[in-house]
This record gives structure tokens, C-alpha cells and sequence, in this order.
């Protein structure tokens, strides 16, 4: 982060604030809405309510939007691109090739998907991105559009009034701020809304933790377009599965493809993180170390690394997200889509601050706060793609749970031992490879029973 980058964020603040905000942002009602959280929910919570000409504020800890917000990723911009215009986003590279590898301990099995469909426009509206450009761009848009935004604090807690929330806590002196309606946008690690009793701490079987480095390679200029095939804005996003990724977690790694930058990362269960005392660092160096990984970060070097958690409890965990006062989006309401296919929480957060905003917009029109007039907000997320996913995929992390050394270990191992078996060159027949190859499949699966059986309990993913 250079001097003149932390200037810019500084002056995202509005002019109304000014410096004094910093010492103490004494805004008593000033504002329609107070919004935690400069991420993706919460800006877009913001951008949707000054669109619409009401006045938000929206409170940041890190020292500019996007400075601690931690994601692989690919950002997915369907709303975003209704909410602003794009064509100024910091986006590094769109995605023109999906992957998705087995990793045995040291046998890769991959699937390439590149149809020629993302290579134009909208590029099935997918981009990598780094957040901390990302966010501190859209933000600048809700800004534009009428948002107030203070970075540099933190909300320690929500204020109450008769049971409503009618305000927020926040740690500069004499931090308290009220506002008719409280947007909590705080994130995965949901502190504010937990402390008001919001909502429950999350089960850890709920929980992923992740690890991510982005890695910058000096000296060679090309070595991201050499090593993934790109040309131009083309990108990757590389999604790995199976012991060779994550030992014997549950979860998995990925590489995405920046402008001239790689992100590396892995996610898995909390639980196993504890239990099988397996830390996010090894975890990740596991990764990077495997001979089908290695060679595409060569001569990297790391010029950032991240952890945090991810919620995956799914449609299920979700919290009540209207309050007297208060609603509770993205992240922090659990809408994250992560089942070894799907990764996605960039669309819901966006999509959910939408709504929540939305709502809180018609809700000021009748001049009310009360939990009733937002409802509005649940029952379109309700019947929008964000909650149809999620319940989609309510089964399957139970399941491959059950499953796990199946798929993960077993499965990754007998596929690599297969493939060996069916290209081995050698004097015998190609009929004998063949058939050794299909047994060696089957006796891992139990036979065509077996097979049948396993494709019975995941025929839900093709329905
Ligand atoms: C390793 C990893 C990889 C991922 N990859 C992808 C991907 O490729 N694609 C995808 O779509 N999704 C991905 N996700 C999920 C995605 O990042 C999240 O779903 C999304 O960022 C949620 O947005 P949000 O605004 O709800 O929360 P966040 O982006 O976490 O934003 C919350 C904001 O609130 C601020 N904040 C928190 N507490 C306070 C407080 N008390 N006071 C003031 N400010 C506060 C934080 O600083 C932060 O800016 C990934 C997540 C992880 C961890």
C-alpha cells in the first residue's frame, strides 16, 4: 500500500465527517441507515440505498474498504453490474477456463472446462479480483452516489431502545451513533450481531478456515500466461480436491489467475483444522509443494498472506435477518455456496445488500423500523437464486462428510492406479489394461453395486 493509495482511501470520507469524524463521529440520527461493514454486502447495501436517495453511513475497521477483507476469488458481478457501471472496476482477469483436479499424494486426475462462450462479454460475469482494489473502487461508487463512508472503526456493539436497535457502538470516544435502521455487514466473523444475540457462534462443523498467498513472480514477466495458456485478459480459476490438496481434511485448494499476480489458497473444515491439529500454514504449504501444483509457482514469491474463516452451514444455519431495526447480510448471514463445485458468497453479499437495501428503502418510505416492514428483504432473498442454491446443496456436505475417504482419499488414488493401468505400455494386450483398470475402479467402489449406490446418494447434483 503506497502513502498516495492510503491518501485516497482517507478521502473517501465525507466532507461532512471531516477530520474531526476521526476524534469522534458524533452523527446522532444525521443518517437514514448505519451500515457495519465496507465489504460487498455492505457496500452494496449502501450504493442500493443512495440510489434511491436515502442517506447511509457506512462503517469500516480496516483502514480503507477491502484492506482486511480476505476471499480467493473470483468475484461474480450479475448485480454489481446492475448496481454500477463496470467498465472502471479493477478487474484483473475474466475466467476462460475452469479446472477441477483429484490430488492424490502425488497423481493429479483433472477435468478442464473452457467454453468459448466466456472468452466475450460479460465473460459469464466472473473476475478475479484483489479485494482490497476491488472494494475501495465500489465503495467509491456508493460514495458517488450519496454514502457516507468512515474507515478506521470499529462497531463494538449494537444500541437498543425499547428492544429495537436504534443505533451502534463504536470504538471512538463518545462512539455512539444513531440511525432509524443498523445494516449488519460485518462478515464472517460476526462479532456485532453475535454480542446483540443476533445470532447463535456457529457450530466449528460450520465453519471453514482458509489460507490464501497472493504470489508475484520476479523476473518473469510471462510466466503466468506461459504456465496457465492465457492470452490477454483470459484467466483461471484451478479448484483442487482430495489428500494431495488438503491432507486429510475436508476441504480443498485453488490458484486463480490475477493480472500479474497469482492467488494460491485452501479451505477446509475447522474441525479438522482442530482436531487433527493440521494448521492453515502447513496445510497450505502441503498444497503448494504438490508436483502437479509446484510447477506452476516456480520461482514465486509471496507478497501476501491471509487467513480467515468461511461460513458453510448453508441454508439451514442462516439467522433470523430481520430485527426491530435491524437486518443482517451477506456473510454474516451465512450465504455462502461452498461444495467443491460452487464457490460463491461475492453474488450473495451483493445480492442480499441489494435486497436488505431495497427494503429498508421502502420501509423509511411508511416511516417504519419494525421488523415487519423489512420482511421484505427475507422473502425475495427467499425466492432469488441466493437461498434456492443454498438449498439445493443443504445435503451435501453431510454426505460427502460420510464419504470423505471415499472420495478424498480412496477414489483419487484408485482413478490415478486406473489411468496408469489403462495407458501402461507394455507388451500385453490393450484389453488386459483395460479390465485390470476397470477392476481396480470397481474394487474401490464395491463393484457395479457399489458404483450404482454412490451414484444413487449424489443424483441430486445432476437433477
Ligand atoms: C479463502 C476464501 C476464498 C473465497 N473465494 C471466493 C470466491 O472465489 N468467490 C466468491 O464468490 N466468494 C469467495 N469467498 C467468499 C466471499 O469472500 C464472501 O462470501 C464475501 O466476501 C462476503 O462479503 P461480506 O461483505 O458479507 O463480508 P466481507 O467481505 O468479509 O466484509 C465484511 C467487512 O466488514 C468489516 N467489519 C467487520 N467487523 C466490523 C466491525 N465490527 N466494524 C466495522 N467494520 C467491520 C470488515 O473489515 C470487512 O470489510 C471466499 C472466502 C474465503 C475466506
Amino acid at each position: 500500500m503506497t502513502d498516495q493509495q492510503l491518501a485516497d482511501g482517507a478521502q473517501l470520507l465525507d466532507e461532512r465527517a471531516g477530520d474531526a469524524a476521526l476524534e469522534a463521529p458524533n452523527y446522532d440520527n444525521d443518517f437514514d441507515v448505519i451500515i457495519v461493514g465496507a465489504g460487498l454486502a455492505g457496500t452494496a447495501a449502501a450504493l442500493t440505498l443512495a440510489n434511491r436517495g436515502l442517506e447511509p453511513l457506512l462503517i469500516e475497521r480496516g483502514t480503507y474498504p477491502g484492506a482486511k477483507n480476505v476471499f480467493g476469488g473470483v468475484l461474480y458481478t450479475p448485480t454489481i453490474r446492475e448496481l454500477t457501471d463496470l467498465d472502471s472496476a479493477p478487474l484483473e482477469r475474466y475466467i476462460a477456463e475452469k479446472r477441477f483436479s483429484m490430488l492424490s499424494h502425488d497423481d493429479e486426475t483433472a477435468v478442464s472446462l473452457k467454453p468459448g462462450a466466456w472468452n466475450r462479454e460479460p465473460h459469464n460475469d466472473s473476475y478475479t479480483v484483489l479485494r482490497g482494489d476491488f472494494d475501495r473502487w465500489f465503495a467509491e461508487q456508493a460514495v458517488e452516489a450519496g454514502a457516507t463512508l468512515v474507515t478506521e472503526t470499529t462497531v463494538t456493539g449494537v444500541v437498543r431502545e425499547g428492544g429495537g436497535i436504534v443505533g451502534v457502538q463504536t470504538d471512538r470516544p463518545d462512539g455512539e451513533i444513531r440511525a432509524p435502521y443498523v445494516v449488519l455487514a460485518e462478515g464472517a466473523n460476526s462479532l456485532v450481531s453475535e454480542g446483540a444475540n443476533l445470532k447463535e457462534t456457529e457450530s466449528r462443523k460450520n465453519i471453514a478456515v482458509a489460507a490464501k498467498e497472493v504470489l508475484e513472480f520476479p523476473g518473469n514477466d510471462t510466466a503466468i500466461e506461459d504456465r496457465f495458456r492465457l492470452v490477454g485478459d483470459a484467466g483461471v480459476s484451478y479448484h483442487y480436491f482430495g489428500e494431495g490438496a488438503v491432507g486429510e481434511a475436508y476441504g480443498g485448494g485453488f490458484i486463480y489467475t490475477n493480472g500479474d499476480t497469482v492467488s494460491v489458497g485452501v479451505a477446509y473444515s475447522l474441525d479438522d483444522a482442530a482436531t487433527k491439529r493440521q494448521s492453515p500454514e502447513s496445510t497450505l504449504n502441503l498444497f503448494k509443494s504438490h508436483p502437479a501444483v509446484a510447477p506452476l509457482l516456480r520461482g514465486a514469491r509471496t507478497v501476501e498472506y491471509s487467513a480467515k474463516t468461511i461460513p458453510e452451514g448453508g441454508a439451514e444455519s442462516m439467522p433470523d435477518l430481520v430485527h426491530d431495526g435491524a437486518v443482517i447480510v451477506g456473510d454474516a448471514a451465512g450465504l455462502v455456496l461452498n461444495n467443491g463445485v460452487h464457490l460463491e458468497g461475492t453474488n450473495m453479499a451483493v445480492e442480499s445488500g441489494y435486497y436488505a437495501g431495497s427494503a429498508i428503502a421502502e420501509a423509511a418510505q411508511k416511516g417504519q423500523t419494525g421488523a415487519e416492514a423489512l420482511e421484505s428483504y427475507p422473502d425475495r432473498l427467499e425466492n432469488s437464486f441466493v437461498v434456492q442454491n443454498l438449498e439445493r446443496y443443504a445435503w451435501l456436505q453431510e454426505r460427502v462428510e460420510e464419504d470423505r475417504e471415499l472420495l478424498f482419499e480412496q477414489l483419487p488414488r484408485a482413478i490415478a492406479d486406473a489411468s496408469t493401468e489403462y495407458f501402461r505400455m507394455d507388451r500385453s494386450p490393450k484389453a488386459t489394461h483395460a479390465n485390470a483398470a476397470k477392476q481396480r475402479v470397481f474394487d474401490t467402489l464395491g463393484g457395479w453395486t457399489g458404483a450404482m449406490k454412490l451414484a444413487l446418494r449424489y443424483r441430486k447434483l445432476v437433477k
